[in-house]
């Protein structure tokens, strides 16, 4: 992904994290700690009459440890002990995945603007 240093200061996002559809503002600067770890997601659009999900994996994360911290957010399906992230006003996505177990949440660089 392009150079993230503009978007990072000591460690956590410099700027709002926003929808790339509709402008909600997802998280307030300086509220989520910068994660440069492998995973995978699944691909906001899906083809057409097919069992398996297609995801990628996108090295990019804001890591949010309580969920409280977001401004807006909404939860779509589980999946085992994840739960999918998507916007809370227009609920496209996912813009990321929370584990029910350590409860943390994380948001893709890759599915947000940053503003
Ligand atoms: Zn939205």
């Amino acid at each position: 992904m392009a150079d993230v240093s503009s978007l990072v200061s000591e460690g956590q996002n410099s700027l709002m994290v926003k929808c790339v559809h509709c402008d909600s503002r997802v998280l307030s600067p300086q509220s989520a700690t910068f994660l440069s770890s492998s995973h995978p997601l699944p691909k906001p659009t899906q083809p057409k009459g097919q069992a398996s999900t297609n995801t990628e994996d996108l090295s990019e994360w804001w890591v949010v440890d309580d969920m409280f911290t977001f401004d807006n957010i909404g939860f779509s399906h589980s999946v085992g002990t994840t739960k999918y992230l998507v916007c809370a006003d227009c609920e496209r996505g996912p813009v990321g995945w929370h584990d029910n177990t350590t409860r943390k949440s994380y948001v893709a660089l890759a599915r947000v603007k940053h503003a």
